[in-house]
């Protein structure tokens, strides 16, 4: 097994605990460390309680950092699961101190920490995965495949949005904690919605059509009262090659609880994907009928097949996603470990350099919203 560490996730935070529950699934991880909170006592206490050995609950990650240098076992890898503007300062003394990490998306709150920590990660050669989680079902690795191998023809138009409700009210301003950093621009970014959501349906659309993008026109809005950063994200985009993309963000669409949909359209065909039914791929050739293609079909991709764990029938869904994401890490960092190609599942991961690539395009996003009448504007390193 490997053994891992994590900071941030304590005590009613929110990722954190989906990071434990999918890095148990596979048998691959076993937690073995934290920095759990911003307070260092209620750290301490949440690692215990936890089962963790109290000489590695520690304070702070630097305690981390120090502790786990010290030991033989060290930790093989640390998952970040804290607030946008802390990745930089804790993923940078993990790198430097010889730690794999795997970093929670953005990848940084601002585009010169994130230029930077993709630099770090490349010369350094330490292993960064983001966790872009919906690049984990199986069934969108299905779709990414299907679009390479040319079943859609060239890609016209991708449409992709990522729509919820929960901040349709100021919740930031009566205590729930999640908001109240995401609505600060200082810890969370210039992007509000299009940064915390705008950056996964970015990546999901990049990562199932190959597209790569050329330039983009934004509009962002605020409807709730008080907030400083959008919570409505409405992104025209243009790939290389000519073909067009519309993106939509969401914190106030009453009715959608993360209601991830893609969909992209060919010359010969389409494709879609919607989250709340996520064993399923919906496929159109050209004047053929619809297709419902189902996660466990005998005709699925390797790269769909090697990521499922039940029968066709039995749903999988959110948690298996982010196990497969952890699972692939596992591969990787085990491939570099042994000086080994990774296998197929630990190919096609998301990594440092996309995270670059989303904390820039929510840059041009911003940017592109607040000059307004210089309506196209070319993200760096997109
Ligand atoms: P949260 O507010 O629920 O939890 C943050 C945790 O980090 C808390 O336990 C807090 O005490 C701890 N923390 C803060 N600073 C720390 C520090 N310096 N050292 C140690 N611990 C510290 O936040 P959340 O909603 O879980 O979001 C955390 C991160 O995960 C964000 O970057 C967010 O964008 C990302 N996220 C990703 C997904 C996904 O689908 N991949 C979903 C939700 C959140």
């Amino acid at each position: 097994m490997l053994r891992l560490g994590m900071v941030g996730g304590g005590q009613g935070a929110y990722i954190g605990n989906i990071h434990r529950l999918a890095s148990r699934l596979d048998g691959q991880w076993q937690l073995v460390a934290g920095a759990f909170d911003v307070d260092p006592e209620r750290g301490r206490a949440f690692a215990i309680s936890q089962g963790l050995d109290p000489a590695r609950s520690y304070g702070t990650y630097q305690d981390l950092i120090a502790g786990e240098t010290a030991r033989e076992d060290r930790v093989d890898a640390v998952a970040i699961c804290t607030p946008n503007f802390t990745h930089y300062p804790i993923a940078k003394a993990l790198i430097e101190a010889g730690f794999d990490v795997i970093c929670e998306k953005p990848l940084t709150a601002t585009l010169e920490d994130a230029v930077a920590l993709e630099k770090l990660a490349r010369e350094s050669g330490r292993f960064v995965g983001v966790t872009y989680t919906y690049s984990g079902y199986p069934m969108v690795h299905e779709a990414r495949v299907r679009v390479a191998r040319g079943e859609l023809g060239p890609i016209r138009t991708v449409q992709v949005e990522y729509p919820l409700e929960w901040m349709a009210t100021a919740i930031e301003q009566a205590g729930n904690a999640q908001a109240a950093w995401r609505t600060d621009p200082k810890k969370n970014g210039r992007g509000g919605s299009i940064g915390d959501i705008g950056t996964h349906a970015y990546h999901l659309a990049g990562f199932v059509t190959g597209l790569k993008l050329e330039s983009l026109t934004a509009d962002l809005a605020t409807f709730v009262g008080g907030r400083a950063l959008d919570d409505n994200a409405h992104v025209m985009m243009r790939y290389q090659g000519g073909a067009r993309g519309l993106l939509w963000s969401s914190q106030i669409a009453i009715g959608n609880s993360n209601g991830v949909r893609l969909r992209v359209f060919g010359e010969n065909g389409s494709l879609q994907w919607f989250q709340e039914q996520p064993n399923e791929l919906v496929f159109t050739p050209l004047d053929g009928r619809v297709q419902i293609i189902k996660r466990g079909a005998d005709d699925l991709s390797e790269d769909a097949k090697l990521r499922i764990r039940t029968p066709p029938g039995h749903p999988e869904g959110y948690l298996e996603a982010f196990a497969n994401l952890y699972a692939g890490f596992a591969e990787a960092i085990r491939a570099r470990q042994e000086g080994r190609e990774p296998s197929l599942l630990g190919q096609n991961l998301p990594l440092a350099y996309d995270g670059l690539k989303g904390v820039a395009f929510v840059e041009a996003v911003v940017d592109s919203h607040e000059a307004e009448g210089q309506p196209w504007l070319t993200p760096m390193a997109v």
